[in-house]
């Protein structure tokens, strides 16, 4: 994205502001399908409708600001996913980008299997019914009662993440008489973000095993030489919001020439690889993502090579998407407030969210679109800046965006792409009360997880 004037302001200004912005889309009424879920359109009236009911509905019966979860896209981009990939890979959708146990279900009917990285988000994915077989059980530092907990399930795999959880795992599963099916998580020492890589990053970071100097080779040793444990494979994160497959070329490089090695040393071939998650989405029209085919393929073609070139047979890939699947399938909604234009920089939009609602923007320097979508306006496009209401400085929920200038309090507006990262990340800062998340699909709109009340807030707060 570069910085670049518009031809219709800042209105007053004679000096650009500073900022990341491209040049407003030629109509802000017009809907880029690439950022909004698939069942969003604008009705005959101009108002944004999605699942087929318009926003104006929404806001009247689930308030704002809230999060609406177009259910159809949901479950169509499980089914791309698991059909890109096919019966001899697994999917596993990253229950941390956002898990309810409705989601738990869809994941489920539409045949998909899922990670989990604590107690709660386990108990989420046991509660709604998923096999425990079909769950990966994650994270740096898994607590002795989560372990115990993920083994007595039966999970199908648990993500063993380093030396000490190796002997802990072991220990639990004999304990228990039984063996556990784990992975090991390697640090490949490759970094992905977005549209560049880095092939030889520093393994400084609190994930994983490293693969340089023997450390990964070592853990395979341990590993397999204790009775709780059946190990199963190597596993690989390499970063996240990803579109070149570079990286992930680099990573399946490494973790095949791993099982190459463990193949000559201890003469097992193991059966499984897993390349993780982080593979990006539209979150602006400059964003570009690939398909669920396209990746798999992609995948698919790396892996097969390397495995001919080592002469191993090849291993069935998982891969783990929570982005790429939940968060294209929802917007976020929100009321506008106080509107304060500042001369020659930009105009401040208030809604009654922010940060609470969507830290992304804060944490990462995320971009995101945003859209008048109560009615459509001929005004003239103005810069903004959406910002949230709480007491803090950096709370920013769209950075640079263009709205029309007529823009009022009480309008409505939406930020699309916010299904991953959003609702999961969100706080209570200045006691908010988090937002609700409400699935729509064919005309039906229901609550799936409820707007939080201050009765709640006074639940927790024993005096
Ligand atoms: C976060 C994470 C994912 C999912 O990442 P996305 O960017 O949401 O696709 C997958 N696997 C692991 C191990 C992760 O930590």
């Amino acid at each position: 994205m570069s910085r670049s004037a518009h031809p219709a302001g800042p209105r007053h200004a004679d000096v650009l502001p500073e900022g990341h912005y491209s040049a407003p889309a030629a109509d802000l009424n017009v809907l880029d399908e690439k950022v909004w879920s698939r069942t969003v359109t604008r009705d005959a009236d101009g108002a944004l409708t999605v699942g087929g009911i318009a926003v104006a509905r929404l806001a009247e019966e689930f308030g704002t600001p809230a999060y609406f979860l177009d259910e159809s896209d949901f479950r169509a981009r499980c089914r791309a996913w698991a059909d890109a990939f096919g019966p001899d890979a697994d999917v596993f959708y990253a229950g941390k980008a956002f898990l309810s146990r409705a989601v738990v279900r869809w994941l489920k009917e539409e045949g998909l299997n899922l990670d989990v990285c604590s107690g709660g988000e386990l108990t989420t994915a046991l509660d709604a019914g998923m096999p425990a077989d079909r769950i990966a059980f994650h994270g740096n530092n898994k607590t002795v009662a989560e372990i115990e907990r993920a083994v007595e399930a039966g999970v199908g795999r648990i993500v063993l993440d380093s030396f000490q959880e190796i002997v802990r795992v072991a220990h639990i599963a004999q304990r228990r008489g039984v063996r556990q099916r784990v992975q090991i998580r390697v640090t490949v020492g490759v970094e992905a973000h977005t549209h560049e890589f880095i092939a030889t990053a520093h393994e400084d970071q609190k994930f994983g095993i490293a693969l340089a100097d023997g450390q990964a080779a070592e853990a395979v040793r341990r590993a397999l030489s204790l009775d709780g444990l059946e190990l199963i494979g190597v596993h690989s994160h390499i970063g996240s919001q990803i579109f070149d497959m570079a990286g992930f070329e680099v990573s399946a490089r490494r973790v095949v020439q791993l099982l190459a090695e463990i193949r000559d040393e201890h003469g097992v071939e193991l059966p499984e690889i897993d390349l993780g998650g982080g593979l990006g989405i539209a979150y602006t029209a400059d964003d570009d993502p690939r398909e669920p085919h396209e990746i798999a393929k992609a995948l698919s073609d790396i892996v097969t090579r390397e495995c001919e070139a080592a002469k191993l047979r090849t291993p069935r890939i998982s891969v783990e998407p929570g982005r790429a699947i939940v968060g294209p399938t929802a917007f976020t909604l929100y009321e506008v407030g106080t509107i304060k234009p500042l001369e020659g920089l930009r105009t401040y939009v208030s809604v009654d969210g922010g940060m609470s609602d969507n830290i992304r923007t804060a944490l990462y320097d995320a971009e995101y679109s945003v859209a008048l979508v109560s009615r459509t306006s001929d005004a003239e496009p103005m810069l903004v800046r959406v910002v949230g209401k709480h007491c803090e400085s950096g709370d920013i929920v769209v950075k640079d965006a263009f709205l029309p200038a007529d823009l009022a309090p009480g309008d409505l507006i939406a930020v699309p792409a916010t299904g991953a990262y959003c609702r999961s990340m969100a706080s209570n800062y200045n006691h908010a009360l988090r937002p609700p998340v409400v699935a729509v699909r064919e005309g039906e709109a229901r609550v799936i997880v409820r707007r939080e009340t201050e009765e709640d807030l006074l639940r927790l707060d024993v005096g």
